[in-house]
């Protein structure tokens, strides 16, 4: 039987988007390839509000994240981190040989502009990576605030992580001035794992320049010119079986209305915050929140295990907590496709399990 994913990330995909992955293959050197790729360009500036340029890599969203830190740092770059995919962005960077530093909150707490403003203030850096939506604590950065604090260094290249949140929660770009926002198809977007998706700003291209080794498959650089000189087409042969996915997902998204998504997901996110607060507790502090994925301190001390091992009977499945977070908490994720009416269900079939009330 097949189990609904309740977990962050890969989430379910529905029937008609998965069918879109069996369209028959097309030469990744044809016309008919730049339309396709140009067509989820275009849909994605859309998603992403912004007029950079979007680019795709047949990888997951850690491809896209180990070529930016490496493409764009000229001098040194400091990682804020607020838990585990924080500390892998600057594991990336020293792993590459790039000059970098860590900065890293308390597990539980954000990323706060007076952290970058003091960070920023020495000079020493030249981008900067900060953590949308940590999907190891739960915790959506407060970006609108560190976007204020940003445009006090306007040399320094600001990269996003929004693999779990983008296509769930509102990201404004070119509003918030980010330079590379990167996601990936697996999460919030609906789609299998396979492709990652960044926007990439003229300011970030003016600084791959100025970095001598960025590598191959991940050159930044190389994936924006070609991008230009060949009309939407990439280095090396794209999956094009997702994008066919995307670009029609895409189209679906829109027709669902995007200020109805980003309700969509706040509501379910409210809904499982008050669910949690009634019989367990919230990780993060209630503003700092994430849209699309819900961190509950185990206050009961519950068997995670034992608990999915009961939901999988009932055909769905929850998360234990990441890392070091393993035993202290679980995580229900509610991105993409997921409805209400499903979270519903899955809090009902727990609090069944757990004879709670
Ligand atoms: C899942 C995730 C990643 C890693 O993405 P992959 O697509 O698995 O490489 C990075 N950052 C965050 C916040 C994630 O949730």
């Amino acid at each position: 039987m097949h189990k609904k994913l309740f977990i962050p990330g890969p989430v379910d995909v529905a029937p008609d988007v998965l069918q879109r992955m069996a369209s028959p293959m097309i030469g990744h050197r044809t016309n008919e390839a730049s339309v396709l790729q140009k067509s989820c360009h275009d849909k994605m500036q859309k998603l992403f509000y912004t007029e950079n340029m979007i680019m795709f890599s047949t990888s997951s969203g850690s491809g896209f994240m180990e070529g930016a830190i490496r493409s764009c740092t000229r001098k040194r770059a400091a990682v804020f981190s607020i838990g585990a995919f924080g500390n892998r962005w600057y594991k990336m960077a020293t792993a590459n040989g790039v000059p970098a530093d860590k900065f890293e909150a308390e597990w539980g707490t954000p990323t706060t502009p007076e952290m970058v403003d003091e960070v920023l203030a020495t000079g020493k850096y030249d981008l900067i990576t900060v953590t949308h939506n940590e999907t190891s604590t739960g915790i959506q950065n407060p970006v609108e605030e560190i976007a204020e604090v940003m445009k006090k260094y306007p040399d320094v290249v600001w990269c996003v992580d929004a693999v779990s949140s983008a296509g769930g929660a509102k990201i404004e770009v070119d509003k918030l001035g980010i330079d590379v926002l990167i996601t990936a198809t697996q999460k919030a977007l609906g789609l299998p794992p396979g492709l990652a998706i960044c926007s990439f700003s003229e300011k970030a291209y003016e600084a791959t320049k100025e970095v001598e080794n960025r590598g191959l498959y991940f050159d930044m650089q190389e994936i924006y010119d070609t991008i230009i000189k060949k009309n939407h087409q990439y280095p090396s042969t794209p999956s094009v079986s997702h994008l066919y996915a995307l670009d029609y997902q895409l189209d679906k998204i829109m027709l669902e209305g995007l200020d109805a998504r980003w309700a969509r997901h706040e509501e379910m996110a409210k809904y499982v915050r008050t669910w949690a607060n009634k019989h367990f507790e919230l990780l993060p502090e209630e503003r700092y929140a994430s849209r699309t994925l819900t961190n509950v301190k185990n206050t009961r001390e519950i068997s995670v295990g034992a608990l999915n091992k009961e939901l999988a009977k009932r055909g769905m499945c929850i998360s234990n907590g990441y890392g070091k977070m393993k035993d202290v908490t679980f995580r229900i994720a509610h991105m993409a496709d997921t409805t209400l009416p499903e979270i519903r269900a899955l809090l009902f079939e727990i609090e069944d399990i757990l004879g709670l009330n």
